[in-house]
């Protein structure tokens, strides 16, 4: 599958904030019965991921049960399963999921810190909650973890 959409449970919500680093649209549903998960999967194509084995019985197709214990281990299984890549021209909002939009540093300077409006040329909006991002210490944190779990991915391939 070539661009994949998730439906994330509410027991993979770092999970679903870094598929959002990464390029994924990744809805994450919390307090929904199963048969409404189900459903909204089913109607919207996206991939269920989850840890719930009994939810992940109720449906053949369209649902990835993730085993691993900590979010490199389960982004690590999802790389190597869906061949997921790292698109950073493609980040999505961490908080509600939209696509970011690159914008000018002069309207942001009123609402980031001055210093890193001295480190940074570049700003991402999200259009949605008006979020300001930029690559900073954090945005390298995750971009170091998404690396692991890639590796992690690839030893999946290639076990030695
Ligand atoms: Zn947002």
């Amino acid at each position: 599958m070539n661009n994949p959409k998730f439906l994330v449970d509410e027991m993979l919500g770092t999970l679903a904030r870094w598929l959002r680093v990464m390029g994924y649209d990744a809805k994450y549903v919390r307090n929904m019965v199963n048969g409404d998960i189900l459903k909204l999967a089913h109607e919207d194509s996206r991939i269920l991921l989850t840890r719930d084995k009994e939810l992940a019985k109720r449906s053949g197709t369209g649902i990835i049960l993730l085993k691993g214990n900590n979010i490199i281990d389960q982004l690590g299984d999802l790389i190597y399963r869906l061949d997921l890549i790292f698109d950073k021209e493609r980040t999505r909002c961490t908080i509600c999921n939209y696509a970011l939009i690159l914008a000018d540093k002069n309207k942001v300077e009123e609402h980031v810190p001055a210093r890193v409006l001295e480190n940074h040329q570049e700003f991402l909006i999200c259009p949605r909650c008006e979020r300001i991002y930029w690559k900073g210490t954090h945005w390298l944190d995750i971009c170091n973890h998404i690396g692991e779990a890639m590796q992690r991915a690839k030893r999946y391939h290639d076990p030695r």
